[in-house]
């Protein structure tokens, strides 16, 4: 009955059907297929290893594509240089040109030279290289090493605090989409939305190819943070990018900003996830530290929806244990404070939202008792997960798999797959037979029963009390 979901990444070490199966019984709720560094023939293969995993644990899951977005990198450097402080080198954004430092290599992006301005930091390999530019002429740049390190091909370059024009998604982006709606996906993240208007033609494509996959926003940058409350409006959910964040913001705001974008998501009603290094120690050591426990443990009393593991379960030496120890601090945490941190002050826009919280309301008010919630397209469940209930579960039945899937990344919320019965006391009696079957309600326990779908003329938007 942990609430905070677990959002898995999957990669060499955790590919398998039968490594799927143990993380999913260790508590992954979604699996995260991360196209910067999969291929398309290894993203099919593991996309059904998911299914026949989850088909074989009778437990539904979610998958996220995570779409590269437009990345500005290094080229190829023949063998790594050791940079040190005060060295000069020099990229060049058009790659017919002649080298005139030694240090000298390609960059992607040819629009760096108007974004960047003489002075601007240049941050390499996750803030490992930082420089600053010295010269802009015409399609070189040349830059001075302020703190050096061993730079290697194909590297991430990140430029804090400088607006960059690069479109919203890239070649490799638009091949990526294709093929996570052919496999039916149920969420994109989208990385380096940096605009509303990025999310939105995410948004387009994807009704335009009739997926209903949802769009998760990764706030990564300052242009995205000047754009908070737009890219949260304008999308599903966010995540918490810390990686790219880490190194586009001074890192002793990462805190402040990680805190700001959950209570902006909070009171938007959206989702939110904070990501990366949850327990990088876990990579290549089987216990976390004192830290990485208490970085879950102020997640989760924030309130957020997920949690994610990045390289800890892709490559990492331990991966089974990371979901064993995220489950167990953040179960631990959820018994000690399960009203947690941010209440969500949204604005109460529509009577479905004043039913909603009335719900919500009542259950915080019932010791002991759970919500249950019938839904054709999910809205009420996720609405009722915005409202973070204090300690009662949101069972949500819906007859519709993607719309279940959907409640995977939604905090608190238990979705079921069911067929709605004639009447609404028969649908009522056979949600609660299922629950009863697994352990989750016991008869004679308060439910508050909320519904947009049960029978539209008797109980739509209407709310229920009585006894499992
Ligand atoms: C991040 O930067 O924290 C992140 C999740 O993105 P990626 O793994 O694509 O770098």
């Amino acid at each position: 009955m942990r609430k905070t979901k677990i959002l898995v990444t999957l990669g060499p070490a955790t590919e398998s059907v039968s490594m799927i199966e143990t993380l999913m019984r260790n508590g992954a709720n979604i699996f995260r297929l991360n196209m910067s560094h999969a291929s398309h023939e290894w993203t099919r293969n593991v996309y059904n290893h998911i299914r026949e995993a989850a088909a074989s644990l009778n437990m539904d899951v979610a998958i996220l594509m995570d779409l590269t977005g437009p990345s500005i990198r290094t080229g190829d450097v023949a063998s790594p240089w050791m940079l040190k402080a005060g060295d000069a080198v020099e990229f060049l954004t058009n790659e017919t040109l002649t080298p005139s430092l030694s240090y000298c290599t390609t960059v992607n992006y040819p629009g760096l030279t108007s974004d960047l301005k003489v002075g601007d930091p240049i941050s390499i390999d996750g803030g490992m290289i930082q420089m600053r530019t010295v010269s802009i002429t015409g399609s070189r740049i040349q830059a001075e090493v302020l703190t050096g390190g061993e730079m290697k091909s194909r590297r991430h370059i990140n430029l804090p605090g400088v607006a960059v024009n690069l479109p919203p998604l890239t070649q490799k982006d638009y091949k990526d989409l294709d093929l996570g709606v052919d496999l039916g996906v149920d969420y994109f993240a989208l990385s380096f939305a940096r605009e509303p208007a990025h999310i939105q033609h995410l948004e387009l494509l994807l009704d335009q190819k009739r997926s209903t996959a949802r769009v998760i926003a990764k706030i990564e940058n300052q242009q995205a943070l000047d754009n908070l409350d737009a890219i949260v409006i304008a999308s599903k959910g966010i995540m918490v990018a810390r990686g790219d964040l880490g190194s586009e913001c001074p890192v002793e705001d990462l805190p402040i900003i990680q805190r700001r974008i959950i209570e902006r998501c909070s009171y938007h009603g959206r989702k939110v996830i904070v990501a990366t290094q949850m327990l990088e120690s876990m990579i290549e050591n089987p216990v976390p530290t004192r830290a990485e426990v208490t970085d879950i443990f102020n997640a989760c009393i924030e309130q957020v929806d997920c949690v994610m593991l990045s390289g800890e379960t892709s490559v990492g030496k331990y991966p089974d244990r990371c979901v064993d120890v995220l489950h167990r601090v953040l179960s631990r945490t959820e018994q000690s404070y399960p009203a947690g941190r941010f209440a969500t002050d949204a604005p109460l826009k529509t009577n479905k939202h004043k039913a909603v919280k009335s719900a919500v309301l009542l259950a915080n008010s019932i010791p002991g008792s759970k919500l249950l919630c019938f839904t054709k397209g999910g809205v009420t469940a996720h609405l009722l997960a915005h409202q973070r209930p204090e300690a009662a579960p949101i069972f949500a039945f819906t007859p519709n798999l993607n719309v279940s899937r959907t409640l995977m990344s939604a905090r608190g919320v238990f979705p079921f797959v069911m067929e709605m019965g004639s009447t609404p006391g028969k649908t009522i009696d056979s949600a609660l037979q299922v629950l009863r079957d697994r352990g989750l309600v016991v008869t004679g326990d308060p439910v508050v029963i909320l519904s947009d779908t049960l029978h539209e003329d008797l109980l739509i938007d209407s709310i229920l009390l009585r006894n499992a």
